[in-house]
């Protein structure tokens, strides 16, 4: 995408100028709009779309830059699928593989806390050992209960659709069913992880076992009905093209509308894209993209048409620094994105993909980059509103 530059002609700017001034209107721009954008490669034509995004950005959100201070737990890597880009799961007994115990979840937390932290992000791999009495969703609850009898002031940021799909499957329930027993133990909000990009013929490549698009689409908007927050998320830059990541943000826009038309009690939070990297991927998947690390131009252009298609439904767009690194994701903040996401604490599953943004940022870190681009920083609730 980012190799071939051309020239754009007076007609491709007429037909830029229309769909940008449509958006900077307040107006939709339909998916082949959003195409369009994604496919432009003149330097001054991505310029006009990024100033475009920022303009947008500044009109939903304003300037000021949110982040929020939270960890990562991740309390296995033990997993019974085998996504082609994952190079964080083992199987049970094999080297580097880990489970955590209570007291070292609890231990965690602590330390969390000891940091200000007021969300505790807790994803893991689909482990079909982790029950208790024979049942997973009663070792979910375990985890949930631990954490929240002991910090009840933290918000839990938990459990992706899959992990809801997996625990269901395990047991025998319904999602609903799910979603409710966690929510009841203190389960705050669901990561939108998992979601890699919602079209079978890609994840028949990438995530064979995983949930299909349509149970992705299900579980999250359960979510919404039930009170339950999400994010969003799209894995990009690996062998998906243009039409099915313009796809993939179509059917977020159409989640958000569903939950936004039916009065939901709760809806999508924030979008982000993670960009993937390869660098220890497994071979197959890393060999077939042919590169390790994220083209930040790419990125950027996929940033900002995200921002200018979904930015009247998803308010919030948020760059992985753990993916870009501090630059790149400081960089993403001026097309369009107007979160910095959080200090992490502790990434394991992308740092273990080879990514070199880090494992953890510090406050002063995530602030002192949102001063360097001349823009306010806030600290943020897990939900979006101002501490
Ligand atoms: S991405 Fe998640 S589900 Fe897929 S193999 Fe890795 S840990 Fe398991």
């Amino acid at each position: 995408m980012s190799e071939i530059i051309t020239v754009p002609t007076a007609s491709d700017i007429n037909i830029i100028d229309r769909i940008l001034d449509r958006a900077l209107n307040g107006d939709d721009i339909s998916a082949a709009d959003a195409l369009t954008l994604l496919t432009q490669t003149a330097p001054e034509i991505i310029e006009q779309i990024r100033a475009t995004a920022d303009r947008l950005r500044h009109i939903q959100v304003g300037d000021t830059v949110t982040y929020v201070i939270n960890r990562n737990i991740n309390f296995t890597n033990i997993c019974e699928q085998h996504c082609s880009f994952c190079a964080f799961r083992r199987d049970e007994g094999t080297e580097g593989a880990f489970w955590l115990n209570t007291e070292q979840i609890l231990a965690k937390a602590a330390d969390a806390v000891a940091l200000s932290a007021t969300e505790i992000c807790m994803q893991g791999g689909l482990h079909p050992g982790a029950k208790i009495n024979g049942r997973s969703l009663d070792y979910y609850l375990e985890l949930v209960t631990a954490i929240k009898t002991t910090f009840p002031q933290l918000h839990l940021h938990a459990f992706s659709p899959q992990e809801v799909e997996f625990i269901a499957r395990q047991d025998g329930l319904s999602y609903e069913d799910v979603i409710i027993a966690l929510q009841q133990a203190g389960v705050g909000s669901m990561p939108g992880t998992a979601a890699e990009v919602l079209d079978d013929r890609i994840r028949r490549v990438i995530c064979p076992e995983k949930i299909d698009s349509a149970t992705w689409i299900e579980i999250v908007t359960t979510a919404h009905r039930l009170g339950m927050a999400t994010t969003s998320t799209l894995l990009a830059g690996h062998i998906e093209i243009p039409n099915q990541q313009v796809a993939h943000l179509e059917q977020l826009k159409q989640i958000q509308q569903q939950a936004i038309s039916f009065k939901y009690p709760a809806r999508i939070t924030e979008f982000i894209i993670l960009p993937f990297v390869g660098q220890s991927a497994p071979a197959p998947l890393r060999r077939r993209v042919g590169r390790d690390q994220p083209i930040l131009a790419d990125n950027l252009l996929l940033t900002a048409v995200a921002r200018i298609f979904l930015g009247n439904y998803i308010p919030n767009h948020q760059p992985s620094w753990v993916k870009l690194g501090l630059e790149g994701a400081k960089t993403a903040l001026t097309w369009g994105c107007n979160d910095l996401g959080g200090t992490l604490m502790e990434e394991h599953i992308t740092t273990m993909a080879g990514a070199e943004g880090g494992t953890n940022q510090t406050v002063a870190d995530l602030q002192g980059t949102i001063r360097s681009i001349d823009r306010n920083y806030h600290q943020r609730s897990t939900l979006y509103e101002l501490i």
